[in-house]
């Protein structure tokens, strides 16, 4: 198939703000399609090259793309001035292909297989002479593709396909394209991350064959959600039957364990064995059984003191001299469910069931690799003991469990309930800032927040934080936000979405200021949430309800 078919399809889709509209687009497009093409198309309508359980990160920066922009006869001054104007590489790459259009008399059109094929070897490229063959491949793309091919392959390469089709729409586009129940697309992509393989079998099989998609060793699973609860007397009665735990500061882990191999998954669903060959060889000696899939939190320790999460996500982020860094910051693996054991799949049973085979499954060495701290009471004495123990121990509250439910992938259904003590905050994502004046002069001195439209993915402001952050927090979030910056006019800069704060504020109001039509009033920096990715910022639904129940 033609690249070109896929981009009149994203022109479409990015012609309409409706969601409706983009589902239809995509729904009439896909229907026709084969298994192979939709396991490449799919991915590709959401500007992704690979499914969330590929190692693979494609991480290429926007100076590697100004840099094989240059190779085309420009130089580096002209592509800047191009990019400032729009702050979109990808227009820039459009105009250039305009211009060299007439001075091609002959060229091959670009396939679809060929554009995701040569970004995928992008990826993989490593080591000497890697960053000439990145560029290579991205020359290569460039030099055949049409002006408005070319703007989507560098949007691809980059990661920002700027269209609004988030996974909502793709789930409505799959279920009308193939006729088949919406529910079980959305719990499939849940269950194996992977819309490719989903509207494949949804093609081949419909309904009857998505029944039987089921948890995958190797493939990463959504963790389920918790529900906040304003205090502990709530939670109690919510979860009707309920088992509380200490809700740890640390992340997710998924562990997955087939004969002598273990995979390692966080919430974000990255794969991290590599990162982690301490957590491994705690899976491999203390699980009793063949083949497993279980949930708990990772969390740092050091001289049997547990540690912040920010400790803990430096041995994420590390890609070299891991075993230094497993040495240095040991964690401790504090177990809480079990989805999978052998052959049986765990998900629709009771979690005191599930708690009970975990239990069952595992040898417990005490500190490193234990089951999560239960307590199963009404009592509410005894729970707030409980509470404030967890709380001593650095840790962020507890979880409030429904011991008769199941466990859903991906969702926030009720089934456990966090009691924390701070006030309700929001995690944010920043995308832009302005520069400081006077003392403040090299930082980035104030940020814009955004939160997320659920159903298109877009980003839309909803406030600038700026006081109340220490000289510290200034210089963190100025290093951690400056390689990100897209493009600046005077002080102010725009700043690719990836960094997640957790936000406090005092109210929020309706506000014309930003595109959300709220603002928060004064937002204060509580903490960078690096555990989480930018799909999963706070929802403008989430803010519509807060605001409502402020305003009541
Ligand atoms: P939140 O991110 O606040 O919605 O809370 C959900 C997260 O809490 C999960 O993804 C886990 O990483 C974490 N967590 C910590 N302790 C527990 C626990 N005992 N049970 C379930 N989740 C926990």
């Amino acid at each position: 198939m033609k690249y070109k078919t896929l981009v009149d399809v994203y022109d479409k889709v990015g012609s309409t703000t409706k969601k409706l509209e983009k589902t239809d687009i995509i729904a009439n497009f896909i229907k026709d399609l084969n298994g192979e093409e939709l396991k490449i198309v799919m991915p590709l309508l959401r500007g992704k090259i690979f499914s969330e359980s590929e190692e693979e990160d494609l991480g290429i920066a926007d100076n590697l793309v100004i840099l094989a922009l240059t190779k085309l006869g420009y130089s580096k001054k002209e592509i800047m001035d191009k990019f400032k104007d729009s702050g979109d590489l990808g227009l820039v790459a459009q105009e250039i292909a305009k211009k060299k259009k007439q001075s091609i008399l002959f060229k091959k059109s670009l396939k679809i297989k060929k554009v995701y094929e040569s970004i995928r070897e992008i990826a993989k490229y490593t080591g000497k002479n890697s960053q000439e063959r990145k560029i290579n491949n991205i020359l290569e793309l460039l030099n055949s593709a049409e002006p408005s091919e070319a703007r989507y392959v560098i949007r691809t390469i980059l990661g920002e396909l700027r269209l609004g089709t988030a996974e909502g729409i793709l789930r409505d586009a799959t279920s009308k394209a193939f006729e088949v129940d919406k529910e079980l697309v959305e719990r499939d992509y849940n269950l194996i991350t992977d819309f490719g393989r989903v509207a494949k079998i949804a093609k081949n099989d419909g309904d009857k064959g998505l029944k039987k998609i089921s948890l995958e060793i190797g493939t990463p699973t959504k963790a389920m959600l918790a529900e906040k609860s304003e205090n502990l007397e709530k939670a109690l009665e919510d979860a009707k039957n309920p088992a509380i735990e200490y809700k740890y500061d640390g992340t997710r882990i998924l562990t997955q364990k087939e004969g002598e191999k273990i995979w390692v998954f966080t919430r974000r669903l990255e794969n991290v064995t590599k990162q982690f060959p301490d957590i491994v060889e705690l899976c491999k000696k203390n699980i009793k059984v063949e083949k497993s899939i279980l949930e708990g939190e990772a969390v740092a320790i050091r001289d049997g003191k547990l540690l912040p999460f920010q400790e803990l996500s430096k041995r994420i982020q590390r890609k070299y001299n891991i075993r230094k860094m497993s040495q240095e910051i040991p964690v401790q693996v504090n177990l809480f469910d079990c989805l999978l054991v052998d052959r049986k799949q765990l998900l629709d049973e009771k979690f005191s069931k599930r708690r009970k085979k975990l239990e069952e499954i595992i040898s417990q060495e005490k500190g490193k690799f234990q089951l999560a701290e239960q307590l199963v009471t009404k009592d509410v004495e005894k729970v707030e003991k409980f509470y404030n123990e967890a709380l001593d121990l650095g840790q962020e509250g507890i979880m409030v469990k429904n011991l008769d439910a199941p466990y859903q992938p991906g969702k926030r259904v009720g089934y456990m309930y966090k009691v924390k003590p701070e006030e309700e905050t929001l995690d944010l994502v920043v995308v832009g800032a302005e520069w400081g004046q006077g003392r403040r002069a090299n930082w980035l001195a104030s940020f814009i927040l955004a939160a997320r439209d659920e159903e298109t993915g877009e980003l839309l402001g909803i406030g600038k934080m700026g006081t109340g952050l220490t000289d510290e927090q200034f210089k963190e979030m100025t290093k951690t936000l400056k390689p990100l910056i897209e493009f600046e006019k005077e002080n102010k800069v725009r700043i690719k979405p990836k960094v997640v704060v957790e936000t406090g504020y005092q109210e929020i109001q309706k506000s014309p200021t930003y595109e959300s039509g709220y603002a928060l009033r004064f937002p204060k920096l509580i903490r960078i949430r690096e555990d989480k990715s930018v799909e999963e910022v706070d929802t403008l639904n989430r803010i519509e309800n807060l605001y409502k129940k402020s305003s009541n």
